[in-house]
């Protein structure tokens, strides 16, 4: 039986890494009524990160790709709530929840962070106030309404002057995000030009800027070069060895001296560890959690750190692992069993593993991958980067969704709904009479 106080278990954050190590210990310790494990998430959902670029482009539906936490978890409880302050030395977490915001502290004989990482502007110029991220739901939704809205605007005649910083999309990053993302705008803006009859495909001008000199340079010079091909080939404008280097209200300055006029720019070149890391006392590396290779906290015995918070050395190469969702995965396999050691009794697991495949959706039915070192590229690429995915999403009714949208998509255009969130109008004080009717009449 493991001490009172490690029946305790506190998981902090609810992504790749934290839900999966809830999930595996689901299997061991939370069997037993004595062990309380909590996951503590910002949302109440889990965010599948790979699809997050059919929602900003309308190929799926707004939450086809994220599961709700308590569908996921039987036996471990969850917290929605916001991580304010973790104390390693009281082994205690600070959390804000609920609609008031109010405090709950909570003591912990494990404690499991896997906070992830957020969007770094690294201080360029316009760039936090005006650039969009592609992280989180609410970034992708945010995209596809904003996508719309700068149609809508440029389509009347009064928007004609403005068309051109309206229609000028630019993406900043070369990786898988920023390749997703573009060509999802890309597909997305060309697609809809037939319902806004005043705009032209002359009009549109989709922009990938990459500071190196091929695009998804972890999948290699040949596959990049083939990804660059097609979407050039698709009106994609690429430029390579370029940085975004400031962003106005007028449009995007490049550091070869280019000025792009657009209103739109989404940033997805550059990362950093979550700040809530910045003040613990363990040792850390560019804000990183740096653990060993059963992934445990050096100096802090019972916690535990994984995914892209976490830095974990490779013990074959002596370098580090990426900070991906296929080693989150795995790593929190190895947390829940290291955990479970730790409580009854057997010998703790190093993480390893080997990078098995990476994919990317180029859009227009056409992707690129690496799979054991094979190179896949076009429809086949792009049929492994659905099937695979599709396989990985958790549940099968999401599943079944995502394959419905992906079918009512080859039959029907893409929507062109916005969603939009405010409150519908009322009838102000000043607009009443003093019987509560709208002045000028009862409505018939
Ligand atoms: C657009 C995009 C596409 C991607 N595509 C791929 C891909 O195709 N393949 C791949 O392998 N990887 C991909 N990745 C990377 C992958 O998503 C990450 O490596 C993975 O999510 C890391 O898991 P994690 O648990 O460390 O972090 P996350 O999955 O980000 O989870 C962290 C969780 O912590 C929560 N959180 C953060 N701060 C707080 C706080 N203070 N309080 C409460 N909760 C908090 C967050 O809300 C989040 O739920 C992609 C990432 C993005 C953004």
């Amino acid at each position: 039986m493991p001490e009172p106080d490690n029946t305790r278990i506190v998981i902090l954050g609810g992504g790749f890494g934290g839900l999966f190590v809830a999930l595996e210990l689901e299997k061991t310790l939370a069997r037993d009524p004595n062990v309380n494990i909590t996951v503590v998430n910002r949302e109440n959902f889990f965010l599948f990160t790979p699809m997050l670029h059919e929602v900003a482009a309308s190929d799926l539906d707004l939450t086809s790709i994220v599961n709700p936490a308590r569908k996921l978890l039987r036996r471990v409880n969850f917290l929605e709530g916001d991580v304010e302050r973790i104390d390693l030395q009281k082994k205690t977490v600070q959390v804000s929840h609920g609609v008031d915001h109010h405090h709950h502290e909570m003591p912990y004989g494990h404690l499991v962070i896997a906070l992830g990482s957020i969007t770094n502007f690294y201080g360029l110029p316009g760039l936090a106030e005006r650039a969009l991220t592609m992280k989180s739901l609410g970034d992708a939704i945010h995209l596809r309404n904003r996508l719309i809205a700068h149609l809508e605007h440029a389509d009347p005649e009064c928007g004609a002057a403005l068309r051109e910083p309206l229609l000028t999309f630019v993406v900043a990053g070369g990786g898988f995000a920023g390749v997703e993302t573009v060509a999802g705008i890309n597909d997305f803006v060309r697609d809809a030009l037939r319902f806004y009859p005043n705009l032209k495909e002359s009009d549109l001008r989709v922009v990938l800027v990459h500071p190196g000199p091929t695009i998804l340079p972890e999948l290699g010079e040949k596959l990049g070069t083939y990804a660059q091909k097609k979407l050039a080939e698709r009106g994609v404008d690429i430029r390579v060895n370029v940085k975004v280097t400031g962003v106005s209200d007028d449009g995007v300055t490049l550091s070869d001296g280019t000025f792009l006029r657009s209103r739109m720019v989404v940033w997805t070149a550059g990362t950093s560890a979550n700040p809530q890391l910045a003040s613990l006392p363990c040792h850390l590396d560019h804000g990183r959690i740096c653990v060993d290779s059963t992934l445990a906290v050096p100096g802090w015995p019972n916690v535990w750190a994984l995914g892209d918070c976490a830095l974990i050395p490779d013990e074959r190469t002596g370098r580090f692992f990426p900070p991906t969702a296929q080693h989150a995965l795995r790593q929190a396999r190895v947390v829940a069993r290291n955990i479970t050691a730790t409580e009854r009794g057997g010998r703790r697991k190093k993480f390893s593993f080997a990078t098995i495949g990476q994919l990317a959706a180029i859009g227009r039915r056409s992707g690129v991958a690496n799979i054991l070192g094979v190179n896949f590229s076009g429809f086949v690429a792009w049929w492994l980067w659905r099937s695979i995915y599709l396989s990985k999403l958790p549940r099968l009714e999401k599943k079944v969704r995502v394959a419905l949208d992906w079918t009512l998509d080859l039959m029907f255009s893409k929507d062109l709904v916005q969603y939009q969130t405010f409150r519908a109008p009322s009838v102000s004080e000043e607009e009443m009479t003093q019987e509560g009717e709208p002045r000028g009449g009862k409505a018939a």
